[in-house]
């Protein structure tokens, strides 16, 4: 239950936050972080942050930097100032923004790292590192090469139809022992379905999200007929559509993204159902900020979560992280902080260097 009359403030900030190089995906490019923060504060002071995963490539569509802050500030932020029900209107990820800040401060409270709060421990986190659709080879094998030699756990790269075979068949060369997996970000149709069991030689953990969302037939026909397990990413709305996936026999895999779920509840519950079942869950990563990657580390230490999660250091991304200290790989690993919350600072100096907005509502 939110214990929103104890709440004195909500700020809602929006920065843009530049990437050290452009990301590329099946479904855009993204050479910027527009990241909406939300920071709620109690009446003894104690704060708690959360971080959007919306960005401004289709990938979070419908929802988006814009429409999820007017969910915040127009709705759900009011809402629980003015002690009404938490509003349900909103989407998921304006909803999630909310949820992990009052997960935050609430771990804050009672003195616990953000992790034991949510049931999970202070157990290094492995991590995997995801290379962009990068058509030149050349790159794309000097950027892999920085991350194994960082100690990253799993390589994965983005694919798509006509860019796939080429990046497996070098990588695979390269380094025949590392972990490797593709993430396809929905860029296939049944029709290439032989071609994608052709992926089975370069012996992936996964293939990740081949066809559309909707299309869990598709999913589960390709995992009959292949040996690559096949995973689950933009499928996975709510902890219903994961039932739905298993039932199906979709999935082997699912990542586990609080803010497409609607909060860590959500995520946790997939967790479970995936534990269940027999499914191997993994937590995934949307570009976050230091704040969402502090809650996405504390929620991948739950017991069921075996496999890397595609969590980078801060220096992936940023050249400047905004909370302190900002995250490092440790032995291909990120380590959850002890301290309560979140256990980083958010440096309000380098959030004001990239703020293009803010917007402050207080308890009447
Ligand atoms: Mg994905």
């Amino acid at each position: 239950m939110i214990d929103s009359a104890a709440l004195a403030l909500a700020e809602v900030f929006e920065i843009h936050l530049p990437l050290v190089r452009p990301f590329v995906a099946a479904h855009g490019t993204l050479a910027e972080r527009h990241a909406i923060l939300v920071r709620l504060e109690d009446r003894r002071g104690i704060e708690g942050w959360g971080e959007c995963g919306a960005d401004i490539t289709p990938y979070s569509a419908p929802e988006s930097p814009d429409s999820c802050w007017n969910d915040l500030v127009q709705r759900l932020l009011p809402a629980m100032l003015e002690d009404r029900t938490l509003a349900t209107g909103g989407g998921p990820m304006a909803r999630a923004t909310v949820a992990a800040a009052l997960a935050d401060l609430r771990a804050r409270r009672s003195q616990e790292p953000l992790a034991a709060h949510w049931g999970g421990s202070l157990r290094p986190v492995p991590v995997g590192a995801v290379l962009g659709v990068e058509q030149d080879p050349g790159g794309l094998l000097a950027e892999a090469a920085g991350y194994v030699e960082q100690g990253y756990r799993r390589l994965k790269v983005k694919i798509q139809p006509g860019w796939d075979l080429e990046p497996l068949g070098l990588l695979r060369a390269h380094w025949p022992d590392v972990p490797l997996a593709a993430d396809a970000n929905a860029s296939y149709s049944i029709e290439d379905g032989t071609h994608l069991a052709g992926l089975d030689r370069f012996d992936l953990d996964f293939l990740e999200q081949p066809f559309a969302p909707s299309d869990l037939e598709s999913h589960a026909r390709l995992a009959r007929r292949s040996t690559t397990p096949i995973c689950l990413d933009e499928s996975i709305r709510s902890v219903a559509d994961a039932g739905r996936a298993i039932e199906a026999g979709a999935a082997q895999l699912i990542a586990i993204k609080s803010a497409r779920l609607g909060g860590p509840s959500e995520a946790i519950a997939v967790h479970d159902a995936c534990v269940a079942a027999g499914v191997r869950p993994w937590v995934g990563g949307l570009l976050e900020t230091g704040i969402g990657r502090a809650h996405a580390v504390a929620l991948a230490t739950l017991p069921g979560f075996r496999e890397p999660a595609d969590l980078s250091g801060s220096d992936r991304y940023f050249a400047e992280d905004i909370v302190t200290p900002p995250w490092t790989i440790d032995d291909g690993r990120l380590l959850p902080r002890a301290e309560a919350g979140i256990g980083c600072t958010v440096d309000i100096d380098r959030l004001e260097r990239h703020l293009v907005r803010r917007k402050s509502l207080f308890r009447l």
